[in-house]
């Protein structure tokens, strides 16, 4: 079976969807992997190194895409993309369709068999396969770098001839994957962490990092069956904004990762808020891309309001490509291997995994929970 790995096209883009390593394995057991040229360049993986894994390499979108059966990318398609994958083909990207499901109705029509790895469910199984979860940590990571860059402040607590230094104090909002990959790392750099979460779940998890978690009642349910976060009214928003001013105006580093799939992201900071903190204090609002939960923040951009620094960084994961490119790799081989049985392409619908993450299949929109959006 031929296995078609095309060179990203969305600019900043830096990952490709597996590493050589997970290409050897394809290729040992039995598939035919071809890689398009400069594929992995701004993951410094060269084309030899793929080529010394057992690909082949293609020159044009032709060679690539022709007789492929399962097309493994990072991003959605773009328009012209879609027109170029093979009819009857097997995608599996991260589609973003629960953004924007129109994607799928173009994915139909091309007769492609889409998975989107964003819905591949959140069960044990599939942890292996759980891209979000690999790439929001190396995000939330990175974030606490950005930030401590910016900072003209140590964070570890000094004891020097010339005083005490104190620590750095990080306020981090929405303790998820990225959320607690951040805390993990501004207490290794030695920070005094404080968290918040809507998800009553998450305060065991940061304090079992060490971090102190701020409880705020709210009366409202706050979480959906499968543990992800709801959207909360706009009095539980203002009950969380009122009770989180005291913490965002004492630190000295507000991270903010908090989201709700398929929603706008929920403003925790306000102006005010910002206005609040000490010059000198750096945000970094992670869920800018989603809408923000810092207002005044701008995708791409360092906006500064009375001294105080907003970072609204653009696709961290992507800054972090050495190490994403492989893990993304490894999560997308562990779902082929689940895709693919005896070297036959064996989708079972029966599968809880494959029949939550596929979109479309011979033509049509099998997805409900997009197929109910899109009416
Ligand atoms: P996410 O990226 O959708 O959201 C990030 C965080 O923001 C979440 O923790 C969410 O609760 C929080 N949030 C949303 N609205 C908020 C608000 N108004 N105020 C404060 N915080 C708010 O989430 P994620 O990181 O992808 O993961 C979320 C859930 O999925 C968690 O329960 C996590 O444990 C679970 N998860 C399970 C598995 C697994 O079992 N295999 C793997 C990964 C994640």
């Amino acid at each position: 079976m031929k296995i078609a790995i095309p060179k990203e096209t969305i600019a900043g883009e830096r990952r490709v969807a597996m590493g050589p390593d997970v290409v050897k394995r394809l290729v040992e057991a039995g598939n035919k992997v071809v890689v398009e040229k400069d594929a992995g360049k701004l993951s410094f993986i060269p084309d030899e190194k793929y080529k010394d894994a057992g690909a082949e390499i293609a020159s044009s979108a032709t060679d690539l895409y022709r007789d492929a059966t399962i097309i493994a990318k990072v991003r959605p398609p773009q328009e012209n993309e879609v027109k170029a994958l093979p009819e009857k083909s097997v995608l599996v990207c991260l589609l973003d369709v629960l953004r924007t499901p129109e994607l799928a109705k173009n994915l139909a029509e091309q007769k492609i068999t889409s998975f989107a790895l964003e819905m591949v469910p959140r069960i044990s199984r599939a942890q292996s396969m759980d891209v979000l979860s690999s790439q929001a940590s190396a995000a939330g990571y990175k974030a606490v770098l950005l930030a401590a860059a910016s900072l003209h402040k140590f964070f570890p607590m000094l004891t020097t001839a010339a005083g005490t230094i104190a620590p750095a104090k990080v306020f981090i909002l929405g303790a998820g994957v990225a959320g607690l990959q951040a805390i993990a790392t501004a207490k290794r750099l030695g920070a005094n962490v404080e968290a918040f979460d809507i998800r009553e779940a998450a305060k065991g998890e940061v304090e079992s990092l060490g971090a102190r978690f701020v409880e705020i009642k709210l009366e409202e349910e706050t979480a959906t069956e499968g543990g992800y976060a709801k959207q909360v009214s706009q009095d539980t928003t203002a009950l969380i904004q009122k009770t989180l001013l005291k913490h965002v105006s004492e630190a000295n580093i507000v991270i903010t990762t908090a989201q709700v799939p398929g929603k706008k992201a929920p403003v925790l900071v306000t102006k005010p808020m910002v206005e609040a903190m000490r010059p000198g204090s750096v945000i970094v609002d992670m869920a800018v891309e989603q809408g923000g939960n810092v207002e005044g923040s701008e995708i791409d951009k360092e906006v500064e309001i009375n001294g105080v620094r907003i970072i609204g960084p653009v696709n961290l994961p992507s800054t972090m490509a050495i190490d994403t490119t492989m893990m993304f790799g490894r999560n997308v081989h562990s779902l082929l291997k689940l895709l693919i049985k005896e070297g036959e392409l064996n989708l079972n619908f029966e599968d809880q995994i494959i029949n939550e993450s596929c979109v479309t299949h011979d033509g049509e929109i099998i997805s409900e929970r997009i197929k109910e959006m899109l009416t």
